[in-house]
């Protein structure tokens, strides 16, 4: 992966993208603990932080310092929590920012910083998610890692929404009050995510 991208006159954005279970969080774990052990002071934030990977975002180096990764659920609560001596900042789930990301990720990186995004670069629709095609525009860097389809073995490049066990309708509302949905990563070819047109028979 291309972490090794260094200017010595300023700093730079740097995405990971791709669908879930592509190991962007892992990716994004590796490039901070090659930074700290370079011995560079990183901040890591995550929104949508929950139980399940607190304890992963807790990254050591073997001189005994941890990163912890803080919770945030806005650009406007990072701008608010960063270390005016960190050299690193990395944002994972960045696709669930709003747009300030842009802007403030563009100002660190003005402002000397490295700043790392991870997020999914498509809903389940396989449309662009939030902030990320922007983020993917003025970074220096991007990398599209791909998940394995657990359908047909390819590189998966999509993320499939089952509602019920069902593919998702494309006009299905995010939040399916007392439906449990779940997702996989697919394939172009293997996604799924019927559309009322299609219905009809007509082409898109
Ligand atoms: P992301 O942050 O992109 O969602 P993670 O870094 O959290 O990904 O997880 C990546 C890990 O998920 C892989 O190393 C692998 O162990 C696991 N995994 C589960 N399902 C799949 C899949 N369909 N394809 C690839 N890896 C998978
Ligand atoms: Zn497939």
């Amino acid at each position: 992966m291309s972490d090794t991208y260094f200017t010595s006159t300023g700093g730079w954005i740097e995405v990971i993208c791709g669908v879930m279970f592509s190991g962007k969080s892992e990716e994004l774990i590796r490039r901070v603990r090659r930074a700290i052990i370079a011995r560079k002071r990183v901040q890591v934030f995550k929104s949508h932080l929950d139980e399940r990977y607190a304890g992963l975002y807790s990254v050591s180096s073997h001189d005994g310092r941890t990163v912890e990764a803080i919770p945030i659920d806005s650009s406007a609560a990072i701008a608010g929590r960063v270390d005016p001596t960190a050299h690193v900042i990395a944002i994972d789930e960045a696709q669930f920012l709003d747009q300030g990301i842009v802007g403030l990720a563009t100002s660190l990186a003005a402002r000397g910083r490295r700043v790392i995004l991870a997020g999914t670069d498509t809903d389940f629709r396989g449309e662009p998610f939030g902030p990320m095609p922007q983020l993917m525009a003025v970074a220096e860097l991007v990398d599209k890692l791909h998940a394995i389809c657990v359908i047909c073995g390819s590189p998966a490049s999509r993320n499939q929404r089952l509602i019920e066990g069902k593919p998702a309708r494309y006009d299905s509302p995010t939040i399916m009050v007392g439906a449990s949905d779940s997702y996989q990563a697919r394939c172009r070819h293997c996604h799924s995510c019927p559309r009322a047109d299609e219905d009809q028979g007509k082409l898109l």
